[in-house]
């Protein structure tokens, strides 16, 4: 059973962010809660006896679907933006459709790995997002995460920008997904180590977070990471302090869980006659959390292979152009252990099964 979303009406398949099937011309809404697609008439659909609209930010380019109740018509995503450029802003606002676009893609991932989502305005130190850019008064925006705000700056989705920066820092990748995903990590450093015995667990393999951030940042920047960082760490950025390693490696984990679901999705399997290096097929699956971190690893060590050469065939830079060393191996597991035993509190449970159901007193 495969998961590809398709259109309800012709079957044909569909990109996530799809508003109208090029196919058919159907008008389709997402389902967040099914991960599937729904036609639309006059703007609504019925699910389970209950009216579904699309979402108030359908012009610019959100295809979720809102619960008839939901308060100012905004999707479970849209909602999570605490901050967004203003109405007369429209510059900005056509960057935010594509930052948007990458958040949904997140929250829908976290939400399949069974995190747990609580939003800002639910809960003190809940998720949120503040989309702005530094291109709308000149002043800078700096891309961070702070008591479960994550800060994007809305110019960072401008190709030239972005790739400037890119090549200015020595980065091998850089998107708004994964600054999504790396600040998301810092959020759920601290919602999923809840206890003494998990803190002293992470410190044992990350180091101990403690230490001053203020000296790290000004030591990382003068004399930038240590020669070897790439026998114990993901990326140079990683090597800076225990938090950023963290972050690294969580954002890693949603990058190869995320690309494996897809191809799970989508049908993709290695020959085992192909690959010949192993008697079996190799098959990504849609979800790990029954399946031990040595599995996710070694389907992802022979997909992303796959993947890399597909890119370069079209001229690319590697899909993946990362290196699992043993020390990152293990700091994945790491992060495999939390998120498959992410414990959801019932008012969390609360919030994911019924998104929707803001005006709880
Ligand atoms: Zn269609
Ligand atoms: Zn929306
Ligand atoms: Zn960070």
């Amino acid at each position: 059973m495969s998961s590809q979303p398709r259109c309800p009406h012709c079957r044909h398949f569909l990109y996530l962010d799809t508003l109208v099937c090029p196919n058919c011309e159907a008008e389709l809404g997402f389902h967040m809660l099914s991960r599937q697609f729904y036609g639309l008439r006059n703007n609504r659909t019925v699910i389970a006896e209950r009216t579904w609209y699309t979402c108030s930010n359908r012009d610019w380019a959100c295809n979720w679907l809102v619960r008839d109740d939901a308060p100012a018509g905004r999707c479970f995503s849209c909602r999570l933006t605490r901050t967004r450029p203003a109405a007369d802003d429209t510059v900005a606002l056509q960057k935010l459709a594509s930052t948007e676009e990458a958040k949904r893609r997140l929250i829908l991932q976290l939400a399949s790995l069974g995190l747990p989502i609580v939003g800002w305005d639910l809960k003190p130190g809940g998720l949120g997002f503040d989309l702005i850019s530094s291109l709308t008064d000149g002043r800078p925006v700096m891309i961070g995460h702070a008591n479960g705000i994550i800060t994007i700056d809305l110019a960072e989705s401008l190709d030239d920008r972005r790739e400037a920066l890119r090549v200015r820092l020595g980065e091998p990748y850089r998107t708004i997904l994964g600054h999504l995903r790396h600040e998301v990590g810092h959020y759920y450093q601290n919602v999923l180590l809840t206890d003494d015995a998990a803190w002293a667990q992470c410190r044992a393999m990350f180091g101990d977070e403690r230490a001053s951030y203020q000296d790290a940042l000004k030591r990382h920047y003068a004399m930038g990471a240590p020669e070897n960082w790439h026998e114990s760490f993901i990326s140079e950025y990683a090597t800076m302090h225990p938090w950023e390693d963290f972050a690294e490696t969580f954002a890693h984990y949603l990058h190869i869980t995320g690309t494996l679901q897809t191809a799970a999705a989508i049908g993709i399997r290695l020959d085992a006659a192909v690959t010949s290096l192993r008697d079996a097929d190799v098959v990504p699956r849609e979800s790990y959390e029954d399946e031990p971190i040595q599995r996710l690893l070694t389907d992802w060590e022979w997909m992303s292979q796959a993947f890399n050469r597909i890119n370069r065939s079209m001229g690319f830079r590697d899909l993946y152009p990362f290196e699992l060393v043993a020390p990152v191996r293990r700091k994945l597991g790491f992060m495999h252990e939390i998120v498959t035993k992410a414990p959801l509190t019932s008012e969390e449970q609360m919030a994911m099964a019924a998104p929707w159901d803001e005006e709880r007193t």
